[in-house]
């Protein structure tokens, strides 16, 4: 699972497709049930992440 700003949500989800080799879900992190593991910043930047890319 990757955070992703709003910026960086389409590099985050192309570095998800090259990792895993499938689409990702993608989620609003402000609609995310909140539980451990989720990311405290952007994959790419130190932002908050908007985005939820799993
Ligand atoms: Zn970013």
């Amino acid at each position: 699972m990757y955070g992703a700003c709003r910026e960086h949500v389409e590099q985050v989800i192309e570095h998800f497709l090259f990792a895993h080799e499938r689409a990702p879900e993608l989620l609003l992190l402000s609609e995310a049930v909140p539980q451990e593991g989720l990311p405290g910043a952007c994959y790419f930047c130190p932002l908050p992440p908007v985005y939820l890319v799993k």
